[in-house]
Formats: structure tokens, C-alpha cells, sequence
């Protein structure tokens, strides 16, 4: 008998940026790897893969001078598309991100000739993405009219009703990957997802010809409900985290197995970038235990943390274990300085938890300049004063500002405070859109090159240990 065939697919990006921070489709990645554990023929296809094929270029798209950086991150082909009426006021320009039209529709073509797929499954991240769905929903439609395509994650979830009102798509899939048996049991697979992220297999990179960077969870979930983040409704079963042993073997078999795919030694794959939500989190039963094996072993990794870093949870000895084992420039998360909007916004650090951190870090043996802190901008009520004072603050103690513009989310407590406009289209709920209806926004646009000038001063470019 044939055996059952899933099409996984990762939407191209429509935005004023983005950039690729070490960052791939896990959930699609983990549901490949549990699909194929249960014997379902998978293929995938990422719009964001940066080294599809650039060999055919398309005269419409700008393509980036430069690959990657020496961490593996790098620009996506882009192109520049008009901007929906909705934000049509926004001085900036709009793009879509990833593999031109034509290359994605070959590629269906071909899967459609040699490996029909029986269902589809659409991943979907930021909820003002939703537009990279509405092209890949409209393409897949015409190319197979009669297989379902299934939408899921993150703007399934916070945005459903919206996300049901979208053509083409055939069912939406609110909440984590456990969420998929009902629509596996409708459409009659024999595939039944075990909710505890413990029992997960590693994600699945198979697809990938070249990778220059592996990201993967070594835990999902977070203790806190900041005001501003949802992860407690994508995570409604709360913590779990996976064995350091595992999480081991994982990372070995994830770059041996690129080691194949990229014979070339400068190709070998030695990032890895952790996408938790609470890395640091029971650091002595997890993290800890990591990163003393790799340690041991004189591993020669280089480990990132785009997710930012709680501060509250380094001791000594996580700190020296973090210089020891290279993570290049730790991100710690404090979004600000102020003592009441860290309160309003739960508390997750305070300046004196983040002050004992930097310490710690610079006895461990980080110099100035190689820890990076996460600052919020435009966040409800905020000052552009309180913004201001946060930058001097985190610049003094000789981090890197990195700088985010606050983006409404829906079920956050926040965004019960927000008017009505934000609430009806989720393109509104773009970071750039968001602040440019700021009263203060010119003044917080001088902040940005503001705390640029001042990461000039700080900023080592590369670690050498
Ligand atoms: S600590 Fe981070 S992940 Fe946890 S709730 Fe706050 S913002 Fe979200």
C-alpha cells in the first residue's frame, strides 16, 4: 500500500525587514522529524532557505551582495512589493522575503508529478505575516484543488478567526503541534503527535542542501506572562525540557549530518543557535550539564541565543560555562531600565538581577562589548524619556543595545489596553506601523541612532578564543 504523503511549507515573509537570525521553521522541522518516525512520506519546502537556488536569478529581486556572516546569519532575496492600503502611510518601503513565485511553483509542480502529497500543512509565524499564507494558500489551490491544506502556528493560533476567513486554506490548527491529531484523524492518517515536547524527535534538516547555522529547543515553554509575550497560549502545556544527554546527541547527529552535505571543511556547520524561551531556566539539570559535556569533549561550537537570555538565572558558575563553551555575544532580555514598567510588565529581571549578571559575565572573561541586552521601544505608556535613560543604562555597564520595537499580541495583558484599529487586521500589528503612530516617533527614531553611536563604542566585531 502507498504510504500517506504530507507536504510541509514554510511561507515567504511580507514586511518593511527581516533578516535571518539563525532562524528556521522548527515547528515544521519537528513535525517532520515525528511524521516520518510514524512512517509519512515528507517533503518540505521553505520560502526562507537562503541557498535554494540563487543560481537562476530573477530580474525583479534584489539578491544580497553578501551570503552570510561569519555566525551564519545573512539577508534574504527580497523584492519590492506595494504597500497594503492599510499601511499604505508608513515612509518606508515593503518587500516580500524568500524564493521568487516561479522557483516555488516549479517545485510544486514537480511534487505534484512525482510525490502527490495527501495533505498540506502551512506553517505561520508573525501574525502581520499572514499575507506570505494568503499567496501560498492561492498557488497551492490551483496547483492541487483537491488536497487539504491545513494552516498552523503562531498567527493560526493568536489570529484564528482571521485565519479562517483566509481562501484556499482548508482547516486552521489553533495551539501547539498536538493540536494537529483532530485534523489528522478527520482526513483519516494514521499519525498520532505525543503532546510532551520531552518525547519530540530532533528537528529535521534533511531538506536543506547547505545550512551554515543549526537552531533547535532544548525546552519549550517559560515560567513567566510577561505583558507583552504570548508564549504561555503557544505553550499551553507549559514547561518541559529535554534531557542534556539528548539534547547532545541531537546537536552531534544535526552536524554530522551536515558535515556530509557540505564536504568543503568551510562549510562544516559549527552554529548552533538555541530557540528556547527559558534557556537558563534549571540551569543545573539542564544547560549546565550541556554545555560541561561539550566542555569536556573541547567541542568546537559556537552557541547563540536569539531568544534572549534571563539574567535572573546566571550564577558563576553557568557564566564561566557560557565563556567556556563560546556563546558569542549572549542576548539577555531587560527591556528596560524602569523600575515601574518592569513591575507593570511582570518582573521577570530587575537592574540589580541584570547588574550581578554583567558582572558575572565580565569575571568569566567577557570584555565590553561581546554580551548584547534587548531594550523595548513604544511599549503602551512608555516615555521616550524612560527609553533614553534604558540605553544610557544598558551602554554603561558595556553591553550592546540591541533596540526592538514593540509589536502588539494578541491574549497578551497588554493588549487588552489597546484600541479598537489594532484588533480588526493583523498587518496593524507590525512593529514599524505600531510605532509610527507614536506622538513621540521622530524622537524615538533619534534614540535608535542614539544607541547605534553608542554600540560604536563597545562593539568587538568578532571573538577570537
Ligand atoms: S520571559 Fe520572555 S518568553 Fe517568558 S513570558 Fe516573558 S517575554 Fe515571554
Amino acid at each position: 500500500m502507498k504510504s500517506q504523503s504530507i507536504l510541509l511549507i514554510n511561507p515567504p515573509v511580507y514586511d518593511f525587514a527581516a533578516y535571518d537570525l539563525w532562524a528556521k521553521p522548527l515547528g515544521l522541522l519537528y513535525l517532520s522529524s515525528i511524521l516520518k518516525q510514524q512512517n509519512i512520506n515528507v517533503n518540505l519546502f521553505d520560502y526562507m532557505d537562503r541557498f535554494y537556488d540563487n543560481e537562476n536569478k530573477f530580474s525583479e529581486y534584489i539578491y544580497p551582495k553578501k551570503s552570510s556572516n561569519e555566525y551564519g546569519c545573512g539577508h534574504y532575496i527580497k523584492k519590492e512589493i506595494p504597500k497594503p492600503e492599510i499601511i499604505r502611510n508608513i515612509k518606508r518601503k515593503y518587500y516580500r522575503f524568500g524564493i521568487p513565485e516561479e522557483q516555488a511553483e516549479q517545485f510544486f509542480l514537480n511534487i505534484k508529478n512525482t510525490s502527490k502529497p495527501d495533505m498540506i500543512i502551512v506553517a505561520s509565524i508573525m501574525t502581520y505575516w499572514y499575507l506570505g499564507v494568503v499567496e501560498v494558500s492561492e498557488l497551492l489551490r490551483n496547483i492541487f484543488p483537491d488536497v487539504p491544506i491545513v494552516l498552523g502556528g503562531v498567527y493560526a493560533t493568536l489570529c484564528e478567526e482571521h485565519a479562517k476567513t483566509l481562501s484556499g486554506i482548508t482547516d486552521v490548527v489553533s495551539g501547539g503541534l498536538v493540536n494537529f491529531n483532530s485534523v489528522f484523524k478527520k482526513y483519516n492518517f494514521d499519525v498520532e503527535i505525543d503532546c510532551d515536547f520531552k518525547k519530540f524527535p530532533a528537528p529535521d534538516y534533511s531538506f536543506y542542501k547547505k545550512k551554515e547555522y543549526v537552531a533547535l529547543k532544548t525546552s519549550v515553554g517559560c515560567p513567566f506572562k510577561c505583558s507583552y509575550c504570548a508564549q504561555y497560549v503557544l505553550n499551553k502545556n507549559g514547561y518541559s525540557v529535554k534531557s542534556p544527554l539528548v539534547i547532545k546527541q541531537e546537536i552531534e547527529s544535526l552536524v554530522s549530518y551536515s558535515k556530509t552535505l557540505n564536504p568543503q571543511p568551510s562549510a562544516v556547520v559549527n552554529n548552533i543557535a538555541f530557540y528556547d524561551d527559558a534557556l537558563l531556566f534549571n540551569s543545573n539539570n539542564s544547560i549546565k550539564v550541556l554545555l560541561k559535556e561539550f566542555i569536556k569533549e573541547n567541542k568546537k561550537f559556537y552557541f547563540h541565543t536569539p531568544n534572549g537570555l534571563h539574567a535572573r538565572f546566571v550564577d558563576d558558575e553557568l557564566a564561566e560555562l557560557m565563556f567556556n563553551a563560546k556563546f558569542v555575544k549572549p542576548r539577555f532580555s531587560l527591556e528596560t531600565s524602569n523600575a515601574e514598567e518592569q513591575k507593570n510588565s511582570n518582573n521577570k529581571v530587575s537592574n540589580k538581577e541584570y547588574e550581578r549578571t554583567i558582572n558575572l559575565l565580565q569575571k568569566a572573561g567577557y570584555k565590553q562589548g561581546e554580551y548584547v541586552t534587548y531594550l523595548l521601544m513604544g511599549m503602551p505608556g512608555q516615555s521616550v524619556e524612560n527609553v533614553r535613560e534604558s540605553i544610557k543604562y544598558v551602554h554603561s555597564l558595556g553591553s550592546i543595545i540591541s533596540l526592538s520595537e514593540y509589536s502588539p499580541i494578541p491574549y497578551t495583558k497588554d493588549w487588552q489596553t489597546l484600541d479598537e484599529k489594532f484588533k480588526q487586521d493583523p498587518l496593524t500589528q507590525n512593529n514599524t506601523f505600531f510605532i509610527s503612530l507614536n506622538k513621540d516617533y521622530e524622537k524615538l527614531q533619534e534614540l535608535k541612532l542614539f544607541a547605534k553611536e553608542l554600540n560604536k563604542l563597545v562593539d568587538i566585531q568578532t571573538i577570537n578564543r
